[in-house]
């Protein structure tokens, strides 16, 4: 295995980590740990560490030169941004997803300045994915 095989695959492990723990979030929530390790990070914490794995292995193929040095771009996350609350407004559109104002407040950008920030569906459904206790 040659050193930019070996890093392509700890990028591919490391999406990966990221796609279980986005996966774990949703069946147990961002406040739940890991049963076998209950003083661990929480799903929350591990959706912060995993993507910053990821980057940091994308950083070790950047000073390799197998990708650009400048890899990270803003324009591109903000077009992502725009792109994946398009399909949210869609989603709705199709009564696959519940939200209450539009999911363009998640995209960023300068013509989105002042609006208020979305809010996903029944209270019920916010809390439960965040471990929330009802009062
Ligand atoms: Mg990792």
């Amino acid at each position: 295995m040659t050193a930019t095989e070996h890093l392509l695959t700890c990028l591919a492990e490391e999406c990966g980590e990221v796609m279980q723990n986005a996966t774990k979030s949703l069946r147990f929530g961002l406040a739940d740990r890991n049963v076998l390790d209950p003083t661990g990070p929480t799903n929350r914490e591990r959706l912060v560490d995993e993507p910053n794995d990821l980057m940091g292995v994308a950083d070790m193929l950047a000073d390799r030169g197998m990708i650009p040095k400048n890899w990270r771009d803003q324009e591109k996350q903000d077009a992502k941004r725009h792109e994946v609350a398009k399909f949210m407004d869609y989603a709705a559109s199709v009564g696959a997803l519940q939200i209450t104002s539009s999911p363009q407040h998640l995209a960023r950008g300068a013509d989105l300045a002042g609006k208020k920030p979305v809010s996903f569906g029944p209270d019920q459904d916010r809390r439960a994915l965040s471990n929330e206790r009802t009062p």
